[in-house]
């Protein structure tokens, strides 16, 4: 099976599934003991807390580990919303976050809270006049993602962030599908608070972290001791060093967008001339390197994904979390795409162990692929 869904997960490295056995083996210990194997132990976790801040750009005491990044935003949105002074009650979120944080976002409007969505264009990109409008002084928390995990598109994370500096509110970028891909400096970013999961660059799943920016203040919704008083639970020491190794083992960041996009490139070309009524979304603005939401003609995902995997390739019709129901996407619905055209989206991302050999293959069963589609039919005249 050729694996082209990058962006819902990443196999591990081998690095890191070696890193994480010697952990579970020989560092169990709980970090906070005070014997000699909790010291140990609570030496390992400094130790991959120092290689995340190196790594990142930030200091060793704003890394808070998670879960991964779905905790992250929560500790985020919730953690900074409930450390707001009095008159800033309102959360603006995009409308094309991840559904999981979308459902936070309907959660505290739920319970009374003020929260708008920032819209999107057409092709993808954030509406930055709505945005301008939207930031004002009563506003607590913006929370924006840094890329769009179904399009590819990159938000405008520096203009918004001087938008809610100038409103006095904290920002919250949600940058899982960024780090690992494009070079990222917390200290250059201007944002309080940026999620991210190991997971999506070859680390462990379970595990992320929020970076949180020194002296800002939240009030965590899972309290306890560890992570300096702002994430309670016994850190999950093996998933932590997986994720540091993951980090470490990125190399040449600008090298390997470049290589993806060629082969992003090479494959939407074949796809446009060998399938019938393709259309990609965002293909005209910047975007990741390795992925193409699109559409065959009028067919749903479904019928092309079966066929798809019949031939052997795995790829998903946007975000796992949500490609399990019939609703079409909410990125593309935020985009203005119609119901009936949305229902058709594919999402194909490649990754660090994409080959070129692996895109030659898809391309090579393209005309198969043709032939084992059910006809577009025209419309009735
Ligand atoms: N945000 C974005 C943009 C994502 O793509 C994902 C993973 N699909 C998440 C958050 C959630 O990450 P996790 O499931 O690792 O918590």
């Amino acid at each position: 099976m050729i694996y082209l869904d990058h962006h819902a997960t990443t196999p591990p490295l081998q690095a890191v599934i070696d890193a994480m056995a010697a952990v579970m083996a020989g560092t169990w210990a709980n970090a906070s003991s005070k014997h000699g194997p909790g010291q140990a132990a609570s030496r390992v976790l400094a130790g991959a807390r120092s290689v995340v801040a190196q790594a990142l750009g930030c200091k060793p005491a704003e890394v808070v580990f998670t879960s991964g990044a779905t905790e992250a935003n929560h500790l985020a949105v919730r953690g900074l919303l409930a450390a707001a002074p009095a008159g800033r009650r309102r959360v603006l979120f995009s409308a094309v976050e991840h559904a999981g944080h979308l459902k936070l976002a309907r959660d505290l409007a739920e319970a009374g809270v003020p929260v708008d969505f920032l819209p999107v264009q057409p092709d993808g990109t954030l509406d930055l006049d709505a945005a301008t409008r939207l930031i004002r002084d009563d506003v607590a928390v913006v929370s924006l993602m840094a890329a769009n995990n179904e399009t590819g598109v990159l938000m405008p994370v520096a203009g918004v962030a001087a938008l809610a500096a100038a409103a006095g509110a904290r920002l919250h970028v949600d940058a899982t599908q960024w780090i690992g891909k494009r070079p990222f400096r917390f200290a250059d970013w201007g944002a309080d608070a940026v999620s991210f999961s190991a997971h999506k660059f070859n680390g462990p799943k379970g595990v992320g972290a929020l970076l949180l920016r020194q002296g800002v203040a939240v009030r965590p919704p899972v309290p306890g001791s560890q992570e300096r008083g702002r994430r309670g639970g016994t850190e999950n020491l093996p998933a932590i060093v997986g994720l540091a190794t993951a980090l470490e083992a990125l190399g040449d960041l600008d090298a390997e967008a470049a290589r993806q996009a060629m082969l992003r490139d090479r494959l939407e070309a074949a796809v446009l001339a060998e399938l019938p009524g393709v259309h990609i979304w965002s293909r005209a603005v910047p975007r990741l390197p390795g992925v193409s939401f699109l559409r065959v003609g009028g067919l749903e995902a479904d019928v092309v994904l079966g066929r798809l995997e019949r031939l052997g390739f795995a790829a998903s019709s946007g975000a796992a979390c949500s490609s399990s129901g019939s609703e079409p996407s909410h990125v593309l619905r935020a985009m203005g795409v119609p119901h009936g055209e949305a229902l058709g989206a594919i999402r194909l991302s490649l990754g660090r162990t994409t080959t070129d050999a692996d895109v030659d293959a898809l391309i090579a069963a393209l005309p198969t692929l043709r032939s084992l589609l059910p006809t577009v039919q025209p419309a009735a005249a």
